[in-house]
């Protein structure tokens, strides 16, 4: 049997044992071409049917609309950050966001580059513990869009619901928990993700565009970083990941094989609730970050109550095979981050190992 860890990580993060495996059965002669993906043309018949089969997957499995394009690009989900305004936001218009803590921070910075930005609204005065109340947002009258980022990897929150935003443009950045939900895609006039965390290896990006959106980007945007140049190119222009882009189909294969979006909530529902309810049981040795009604399904953090013990949970934690559970860095403290393809096993000895550290440290 592989000797696998109880992997947390939060980007890049655990693939599926099965995915994996058939990534080895085949990297050395792919499809019988006597040769691997690496190494074969990406204008080939074999790459081609990958690249088609990988986006008729996604298709398929988040349910989207025809009248949308799916995109796989690189330069991750920060490149998008500055590729949106350049392609969306024009001289008169405003880019509005809501302010949810380090992520949006960085697509807000981004786009104050290329034009004018305002935040409708912010959970900063509670350090970013929950996503705000949108129920009666003003977005400005002269809008481009409004963006939101679907769950904040850092601090552990995520839209229960995403908001009304009418004729808006509704802009998601779901690197942290595409496909770990159904969501309805026609709200959305741009969806895009990192596929590092919920949907395969680091290297693509994925973007889920409204075609009539970018039909018209300013002339002046360089080649790369039009939304057009992808689209009419199916995502071949240049030289795209192609490694990526067919580990991305292997995963989406093994999710639909599991049942698709709806099981797969059930599952890190399942997986998380180990997790949240060791936390709550626990009596206030462990403290949840996040306010419970903005609590992530993707990734759970929390805290003990002096640093030394949290020094001391992460170093006996990675003794027991346990891999990524430190917070991340800017904020401190504990994080766990359980996304599609951790498994339940994984959460399980977790919250085992979170009730035994209790026992001998409470
Ligand atoms: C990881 C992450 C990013 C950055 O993704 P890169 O692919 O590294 O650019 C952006 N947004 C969110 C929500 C993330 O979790």
């Amino acid at each position: 049997m592989t000797k696998r860890a109880f992997n947390f990580n939060a980007g890049p993060a655990a693939l599926p044992l099965g995915v994996l495996q058939q990534a080895q059965q085949e990297f050395v002669d792919f499809a019988g071409a006597g040769m691997s993906i690496m190494e074969m043309s990406h204008r080939s018949a074999i790459y081609e049917q990958v690249n088609n089969d990988a986006q008729a997957l996604l298709r398929e499995l988040f349910g989207i609309p025809n009248n949308y394009k799916v995109l796989f690009l690189q330069g991750g989900a920060s490149t998008q950050f500055a590729m949106i305004p350049m392609n969306l936001l024009k001289p008169d218009q405003t880019a509005s966001f809501v302010m949810t803590g380090s992520w949006a921070d960085k697509a807000i910075k981004e786009a104050k580059l290329f034009g004018q930005t305002s935040i409708v609204a912010s959970s900063e005065a509670d350090k970013f513990n929950r996503i705000p109340d949108l129920s009666g947002i003003e977005l400005p009258s002269n809008a481009a869009y409004l963006h939101v980022t679907s769950n904040e990897t850092i601090e552990g929150t995520q839209y229960a619901a995403y908001p009304e935003t009418g004729d808006v443009t509704l802009i998601a950045d779901m690197s942290s928990d595409i496909l770990s939900r159904p969501v309805d895609v026609s709200k959305f006039g741009l969806i895009y993700a990192g596929a590092q965390k919920n949907l395969g290896p680091s290297g693509v990006t994925i973007v889920i565009v409204r075609e009539d959106l970018v039909a018209q980007s300013p002339k002046s945007i360089p080649t790369m970083l039009r939304y057009d140049t992808h689209i009419s190119n199916n995502s071949l222009y240049n030289t795209p990941p192609s490694f990526s882009v067919y580990l991305v189909g292997l995963m989406l294969k093994w999710l639909k094989e599991r049942g698709g979006v709806s099981a797969t909530e059930q599952y890190n529902r399942d997986k998380t609730k180990l997790i949240y309810d060791t936390i709550d049981q626990s009596g206030g040795f462990y403290r949840g970050f996040a306010d419970p009604a903005s609590r992530s399904l993707m990734n759970i953090t929390f805290r003990i109550q002096t640093e030394e013990l949290e020094s001391l949970f992460v170093k006996e934690s990675e003794k027991q095979g346990f891999i990524g559970l430190k917070g991340h860095r800017s904020v401190g403290g504990l994080r766990a981050s359980t996304y599609n393809a951790v498994p339940l096993e994984s959460c399980k000895a977790l919250a085992e190992f979170m009730q035994d550290f209790q026992k001998r440290n409470g």
